[in-house]
């Protein structure tokens, strides 16, 4: 039997926290700071094809990253990054000038798939169903530049540097669609 057959015969969470115990025994963990090394927050979508730590090639520690259906800025993911700037403070830091705000979308997004889900949608964006156009759900490059101006001097994490990466699940590759 294959192993990775094996593996998903003993359940998922048993597989996981197996690899979990090898991780460990890496000890790659030990010198990792809960500031994230490159100041650096990447907004991303959910899809398990687009982790933005495997796509980018981010190494453990380097980024903090928030995910979403959609990788979306809404009302919410702002209050989560309004907290972030709380944690920071906390710290005798700031999250303003020197942090990068990176926001990542894909081809072929799940989100397109709630186009019939005005209410659902209109809930998520903190929106009116007659805005939900504006939100461009089923183009990611537009919904890309949208969410890039809705966090560039946005007064609860002023003076970041903001881009929109889209990412094509066919090729691999992202695009910088808003140059920072
Ligand atoms: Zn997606």
């Amino acid at each position: 039997m294959d192993s990775l057959v094996e593996e998903l015969l003993m359940g998922v969470v048993e597989t996981l926290t197996g690899r979990n115990a090898d991780f460990a025994a890496t000890g790659a963990y030990s010198d990792l700071r809960l500031m994230p090394r490159l100041k650096t927050i990447v907004i991303g979508c959910v899809d398990p094809r687009v982790d933005p730590d495997e796509v980018l090639g981010i190494a453990p520690g380097e980024v903090a990253t928030l995910r979403n259906v959609g990788g979306r800025v809404t009302p919410g993911l702002l209050h989560e990054l309004e907290m972030l700037r709380t944690v920071v403070q906390a710290g005798g830091g700031d999250i303003g000038p020197g942090w990068e705000f990176i926001v990542l979308h894909h081809t072929d997004c799940g989100i397109t798939r709630l186009e019939g889900q005005p209410a659902m949608l209109s809930q998520f964006f903190g929106t009116d169903q007659q805005h939900l156009a504006e939100q461009a759900v089923s183009d990611p490059r537009a919904a890309v530049a949208r969410d890039v101006a809705a966090l560039r001097d946005n007064p609860r994490v002023p003076g970041v540097r903001v881009s929109g990466l889209v990412y094509d699940v066919a090729t691999g590759l992202t695009e910088t669609v808003v140059q920072p």
